[in-house]
């Protein structure tokens, strides 16, 4: 080679050398820009966006997982701006593309954070389950940590607390878990155990006190404070209200500087309710309209519901009768609102169940199907040599798929039963109660017999709610559905037919065996121990019954005539039975339900 040639050569050489040099030192600013990112992307949001302007600017010269960290980023930044359909977009397209690591992990849990937020829970759900199922080499257990306490809270809302006691344990377990988890974790585990278990809150004052004493050891006043509600609930439970409001009150600023909307608005409705029991107006006026400046952004959160009632409580005490109907009004719009969302959530789990199933099912299909082809081969080899060993295997084909066919039907059974019981008690649901109602008044008419009805609505079950919640309140329908239940005998039909309206149908039943029955609910009604969660007051309902022979074999007539015989009930007091068609209203012997005030 010529000495000119050769000096081209080297200079071409060290050319390549520094461009792949640089090339390695951009890559390694990107990194090192990520990471600074990164750190700063929930205290310095100004630093953070003007970072990663930085990093943007250079898109085209990153690698593929740095290009995935950015839109990470990006949409992180888009979730703080409040813009979280951007950020479910970007994050999901993140987690799709992204392989498994923490890139995705970290995707994914945005993903279900976000959809969270705009109540999309479905997607939540999915994109929560998908991440927790992801393989958890090579993600810092700090990320294992925070997935599983988002599933605590996302569970909760969804009503799912046993689930979130799982989570809530499984991060008390983690040798390596923080401080911060496990304050986190125990304010998670006495939520959903509030929910679970609301008569046995009493015992569990001590733990709740420990719990708080350790988080306010680290700052976390967010944790300590949503388990000072809890706390106040559980103390107003055992009778101590006035301890509770003091708790409660010596923490109100506390509460206001953590700025975090759920917590303050939990905060002052409590207080709200409190104080209005203990006839302290001014004050409970105040904390109610603290509790719905805190919720405004929430139109169906639960303490808007308790901070209008305060208010229309309020202004009926203060004689001001126009803003008692408006605040009337705004409360039960509120109420409304609140159960409407708690059925989107019911809805959110059902639907992510039933997908699970299919999934399953499909997965179950596909393996059966590779199996008989396996035997299949297998059987075509062997029946060269062996008929017996055929036989066998065509044995073992047929019972695999026979049981195949079983659990498909079962879950066909399983998914058939969860259409036709009502998600809370159990019993029949409205739908399933008329379909069965029409069945049974056919062949009943048929075989020349009489059917009996029985409609019953509790009376003022608002004020269960009202005044302890709607936990208590669900406990007291499950109650109630058992008490009618056990109000059958073999054979009647019996459904929850709204909030809180049941229904029993009997057939065989004349209009004595109709006022019998409604009598033996009324006696169980009354035997429900409410003092179990914390408060005593009998249940009481209004009846309406009437009979095929007084109002047709068709059941809308039969139920029409027992609804109006159940409204006559209500109206002439409550705590009654009116049967369809008599003269006179029989006097209630017991005096009329009075809510308890504790
Ligand atoms: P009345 O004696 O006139 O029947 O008074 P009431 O308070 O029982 O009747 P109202 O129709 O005013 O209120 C029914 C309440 O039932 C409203 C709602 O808060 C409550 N409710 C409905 N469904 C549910 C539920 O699934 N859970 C709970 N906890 N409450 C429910
Ligand atoms: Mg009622
Ligand atoms: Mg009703």
């Amino acid at each position: 080679m010529k000495p000119a040639l050769h000096k081209l050569a080297l200079a071409v050489v060290l050319a390549a050398a520094a461009a792949a040099s640089a090339q390695a030192q951009d890559s390694v600013d990107a990194d090192r820009l990520l990471e600074q990112a990164d750190a700063v992307r929930s205290t310095d949001p100004i630093r953070f966006g003007a970072v990663l302007d930085e990093v943007n600017e250079r898109a085209s010269e990153l690698s593929g997982p740095q290009l995935q960290h950015l839109r990470l980023l990006q949409a992180y930044r888009l979730g703080y701006g409040g813009q979280y359909q951007g950020a479910i977009e970007l994050a999901r397209d993140v987690f799709d593309s992204a392989s498994a690591g923490a890139i995705k992990f970290r995707a994914g849990l945005l993903l279900a954070n976000s959809a969270a937020t705009t109540r999309d829970f479905s997607l939540a759900l999915k994109s929560l389950e998908e991440t927790i199922a992801l393989p958890d080499d090579g993600i810092p257990s700090e990320l294992v940590e925070q997935a599983q306490l988002v599933a605590g809270v996302i569970y909760n809302q969804l009503g799912q607390h046993e689930k979130t006691l799982q989570f809530a344990s499984s991060v008390q377990q983690m040798e390596a878990a923080s401080e911060r988890s496990r304050c986190f974790a125990s304010q998670l585990r006495h939520e959903a155990l509030a929910n679970l278990q609301p008569e046995r809150s009493g015992e569990r004052i001590p733990q709740i006190r420990e719990a708080i004493a350790a988080c306010d050891g680290i700052g976390e006043a967010v944790a300590s404070n949503l388990m000072r509600i809890n706390l106040a609930r559980s103390m107003a439970a055992q009778g101590d209200r006035t301890g509770a409001i003091a708790m409660l009150q010596a923490h109100a600023d506390e509460v206001g500087r953590t700025r975090y909307p759920r917590l303050v608005a939990e905060f002052h409705s409590t207080l709200a309710d409190y104080l209005l029991i203990e006839s302290r107006l001014d004050a409970a006026s105040m904390h109610a309209h603290a509790a719905l400046e805190a919720s405004h952004n929430n139109a169906h959160s639960l303490p808007r519901v308790t901070a209008y009632r305060v208010l229309y409580e309020i202004a009926l005490v203060r004689n001001d009768i126009l803003q008692a109907l408006d605040n009337y009004r705004r409360h039960a719009e509120a109420d409304k609102a609140y159960l409407d969302d708690v059925k989107i959530r019911e809805l959110a789990v059902q639907q992510i169940r039933n997908e699970v199933q299919q999934k399953d099912q499909a997965i179950a299909l596909l393996s059966k199907q590779n199996e008989v082809l396996k035997l299949e081969q297998q059987v075509a080899k062997a029946s060269a040599q062996n008929t017996r060993l055929l036989l066998l295997l065509f044995a073992v084909v047929l019972a695999g798929i026979g049981y195949w066919a079983y659990k498909i039907k079962r879950v066909q059974m399983a998914f058939r039963r969860q259409a036709q019981t009502d998600g809370l008690t159990g019993i029949s649901n409205r739908r399933h109660f008329r379909d069965e109602a029409d069945a049974l008044l056919k062949r009943c008419s048929a075989s020349g017999k009489d059917a009996a009805l029985v409609l019953l609505d509790l009376d003022n079950f608002k004020h269960v709610n009202d005044r302890h919640g709607h936990a208590a309140g669900d406990w007291v329908l499950m109650q109630v559905a058992e008490a009618c239940t056990a109000a059958c005998r073999d054979g009647d039909l019996c459904g929850r037919l709204g909030g809180e309206e049941f229904g029993i149908l009997s057939c065989g039943g004349d209009i004595d065996a109709a006022r019998r029955i409604a009598e033996r609910c009324r006696t169980l009604l009354a035997a429900i121990d409410t003092a179990t969660i914390g408060h005593a007051h009998r249940v009481t309902a209004s009846f309406g019954c009437t009979t095929a022979s007084r109002s047709g074999n068709a059941f809308e007539s039969m139920f029409t005539d027992a609804d109006t015989a159940m409204y006559r009930a209500k109206g002439s007091g409550r705590d009654r039975i009116v049967v369809h068609g008599d003269v006179a209203t029989p006097a209630s012997p017991v005096a009329p339900f009075e809510p308890s005030h504790g």
